[in-house]
């Protein structure tokens, strides 16, 4: 949907999706949005969530000069947000999923949703792409061979996979353990940007390259996107919750690093620059 020029046009589609708040629809989501090339970026970039707008997004600079033009996104209108308990705000956005049938993943052979794991009074969370077999048949995020090497690295961190809260952008099992598509993921997303706003957590860890694009909705390789911090807030959190938003790392997804593990020491780099902000002293060895 394009981003209505006309003054009156854009005050009235407000007004409609109001409307359909007030009658208990909150569920609007994102049909398209367009990337612009990236261009060589400073150590730090500012951007905010792709995922949902309450009213007009308007373009949004990435460092000097990548902008992310999303069309006009609504958001659900954070029932959760009048919770100041993250545990009881988890509950109203999982009631709120339910036995989701949003995407076409729910018919091509999942057995659960997996909706998320850890404490919900994390100061770090981790995102990853989405469950796997292992995850899919438990029910939790990363519980796999990789989901045995992200313990490794939490725990090489100094702190425990309770300390953390464990998510991923989609919720149920690709089949073949495919890569998500956009439109699920799109589709998927913004439970996941409640989630970090119910949460509130002080870094994201965003576990490879789908989870960075996803999170951050910028179209740009691995080499490119980790090495700094972007400050992360989700569209529609409300000023009076004092939550600022998260810094936000990416690093390699573990299953990469399964499959090569030479990059293990990068990931370790991103994770200390992560350990370094949170104030965390690793493991004796320190290692991943
Ligand atoms: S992936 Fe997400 S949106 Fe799609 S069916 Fe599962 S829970 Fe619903």
């Amino acid at each position: 949907m394009p981003i209505p020029q006309n003054d009156s046009v854009r005050r009235a589609l407000i007004e409609r999706v109001r409307y359909y708040n007030e009658l208990g629809i909150y569920d609007f989501y994102r049909r398209e949005f367009q990337v612009s090339a990236p261009v060589e970026q400073p150590q730090e970039s500012v951007v905010t969530s792709p995922a949902v707008e309450r009213e007009e997004m308007p373009a949004r600079k990435i460092a000097n000069g990548t902008a992310v033009r999303t069309s006009v996104e609504v958001l659900p209108s954070y029932l959760e947000q009048s919770e100041s308990d993250p545990i009881a705000a988890l509950k109203i956005i999982r009631d709120d999923l339910g036995d989701c049938t949003r995407c076409k993943l729910h018919q091509q052979g999942r057995k659960q949703i997996v909706f998320g794991v850890g404490n919900p009074h994390a100061e770090l969370m981790f995102v990853g792409e989405g469950p796997g077999a292992d995850e899919d048949a438990q029910g939790e995020p990363f519980v796999g061979r990789a989901g045995q090497l992200l313990n490794n690295m939490i725990k090489a961190m100094g702190i425990r996979r309770e300390d953390v809260y464990i998510a991923n952008v989609v919720k149920c099992r690709p089949p073949g353990n495919r890569t998500p598509e956009r439109d699920e993921c799109e589709t998927c997303s913004p439970f996941l940007m409640r989630q970090i706003a119910a949460i509130k957590p002080k870094v994201i860890v965003a576990l490879g390259a789908v989870a960075a694009k996803n999170l951050l909705a910028i179209n740009a390789p691995m080499s490119e996107l980790r090495g700094r911090f972007y400050d992360f807030l989700p569209s529609g959190v409300r000023p009076e919750s004092g939550w600022q938003g998260a810094r936000l790392a990416v690093t390699y997804h573990p299953a990469f690093l399964l499959r090569d593990p030479r990059q293990k020491g990068e990931a370790w780099k991103d994770l200390q620059m992560v350990m370094k902000y949170l104030g965390l002293k690793p493991q004796p060895k320190g290692e991943v």
